[in-house]
């Protein structure tokens, strides 16, 4: 198949997604003779790695979310779209986007899809009313509102048992965002929040972290888990390996033991970090190849180029694809998406798809923090813990972390939090406890409405938009 681009355009690039594969597959085009849209439902680059700094306050959003748009406004063959990509036709190259009720379409000629992952609950997706993720910048604000408000509430409460209820935090899976999360919610009560309270002391909080597997930090193998586990202890979290959570509501969840005994644990702020699941869209790009499947996460099954089949021009990176022995962190997703990248730009040289090498991952190691001045790391065959693992930690984070505004303001909110008591970033509001739940009820009332509309023959939703303004299937371009 071809990747000339139609007509004498120059090549369009569309780039689903502003993730670290969206943003450095953008950058890494940003000398090719291409135009670029990048398309994303999110208007900032997210730094998911920090987002559990944003949830115990020592970060604001603005540091670990810069506007996408303005990290681009100088590279000037991309453009930006916010919007929700419901639609990719592999066939016509079009992808559909849509942005409060408005579509538009956008054509292109090579595809990069970077959508990512979500939070899993693994089928019960109920759970997550209780028990928020931690994916997105709401997930964190919402998260920072609940661990708080928690602690306001049990201020005010009368009975040791709703007190006990509301200082329980449990975090469910010991991933390395379930480790950095009750080190942090630790340090918080601890440290932060000591002496600010009159009726409690927020240093009795129970912190607690629950696991399936048999250890924690699984993927950094025994060593590592078990030291992250030791300073955890040392810090009070209580650790549940072997547990299975089966049932979440609003105070409280049910776990399973490793014997097969249930047992419910009393808490009113729990936060799931145990699974992910592919975007959707990667199921809706796989049934539209020639044959491409997705595995059990949805993640899709690229072709060694990771293109999907029969489109050697369609590319599927980061969280989205799977490709044996890449881990869903960011430098699989910065790795695949320049390798897209790169074989844009020889295809416009005159490379084949048949011409390219395979993508080959160079593992740079993995890391996680447990508390101030104390991580794991793991860098091939070494494998290290403690101060000097954390000041790695630091370092590389503050790296990849986008603009120098960003990085300045980071170190002296690190500087703030790890050498003093005090966060910077303890605003919360019950609007970010609520919000979430009350868009579900907004969008699900308007589906019901949209449907009674149907029903009643009312007229159907505005047609579609290229860009250049003509209707879908016309040529009519005095549309807009
Ligand atoms: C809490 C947390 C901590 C992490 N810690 C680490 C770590 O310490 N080290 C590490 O290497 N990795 C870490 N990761 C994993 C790492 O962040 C991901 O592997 C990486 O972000 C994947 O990049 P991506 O571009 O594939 O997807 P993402 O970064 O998730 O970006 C997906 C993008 O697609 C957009 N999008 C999704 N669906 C649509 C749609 N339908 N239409 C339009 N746009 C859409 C989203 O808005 C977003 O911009 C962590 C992840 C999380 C959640």
């Amino acid at each position: 198949m071809s990747i000339e681009p139609v007509e004498n355009k120059r090549h369009r690039v569309v780039i689903i997604g502003s993730g670290f594969g969206g943003l450095f597959g953008t950058r890494h085009l940003r000398h090719a003779d291409v135009d670029i849209t990048l398309i994303s439902k999110t208007s900032t680059h997210l730094f998911q790695p920090l987002l559990y700094q944003v949830a115990t306050g020592i970060l604001s959003t603005g540091e670990i979310a810069p506007a996408t748009r303005l990290i681009l406004r100088k590279q000037k063959n991309a453009e930006v779209l916010l919007g929700d990509v419901v639609d990719v036709d592999l066939a016509s190259r079009t992808v559909t986007s849509t942005l409060l009720n408005r579509d538009t379409v956008t054509e292109f000629d090579s595809l990069i899809v970077a959508t990512g992952a979500q939070q899993s609950y693994f089928g019960n997706d109920h759970f997550a009313t209780f028990a928020p993720g931690m994916k997105t910048i709401d997930d964190a604000l919402e998260l920072r509102a609940r661990i708080l408000g928690s602690f306001e509430q049990a201020e005010l409460a009368v009975t040791k048992e709703e007190r006990d209820r509301l200082m329980t935090f449990v975090v469910v899976g010991a991933g390395p965002t379930g480790v950095e999360l009750v080190g942090q919610i630790a340090e918080l009560a601890d440290r932060t929040l000591d002496g600010a309270f009159r009726n409690i002391d927020p240093r009795d909080a129970r912190v607690i972290l629950v696991e399936g597997a048999d250890q924690v930090l699984a993927p950094m193998g025994p060593k590592l888990g078990a030291a992250a586990a030791k300073r955890l202890e040392k810090m009070g979290v209580e650790i549940q390996v072997n547990t299975l959570v089966t049932d979440v509501d609003a105070f409280g969840v049910v776990v399973k033991d490793k014997d097969g005994s249930t047992r419910r644990i009393e808490s009113v702020c729990k936060v799931w970090s145990a699974g992910v699941q592919a975007s959707p869209l990667g199921k809706m790009i796989a049934e539209r190849s020639d044959g491409t499947q997705v595995d059990r996460a949805g993640r899709v099954i690229v072709q060694p180029d990771l293109t999907v089949k029969g489109y050697p021009n369609v590319f599927v990176v980061g969280d989205l694809m799977a490709v044996p022995g890449v881990p869903g962190q960011a430098q699989g997703a910065i790795q695949g998406a320049t390798y897209a990248a790169k074989a844009i730009k020889a295809g416009l040289k005159g490379q084949t798809p048949e011409e390219r090498k395979p993508f080959k991952y160079f593992n740079k190691g993995s890391m996680a923090t447990i508390s101030r001045f104390d991580a794991v790391c793991q860098v091939g065959k070494f494998e290290f813990s403690g101060f000097f693992a954390w000041l790695a930690w630091l370092g590389l984070h503050l790296y990849y972390l986008i603009g120098y505004r960003n990085r300045l303001v980071t170190m002296i909110g690190w500087f703030v939090s790890f050498l003093g008591r005090d966060r910077g970033q303890m605003a919360a509001t019950e609007q970010w406890i609520f919000a979430r739940l009350a868009v579900e009820q907004v969008n699900s009332d308007q589906a019901d409405a949209d449907e009674l509309a149907a029903a009643l023959g009312a007229p159907p939703p505005p047609a579609k938009l290229y860009k250049d303004g003509r209707l879908t299937g016309t040529d009519n371009r005095d549309i807009v």
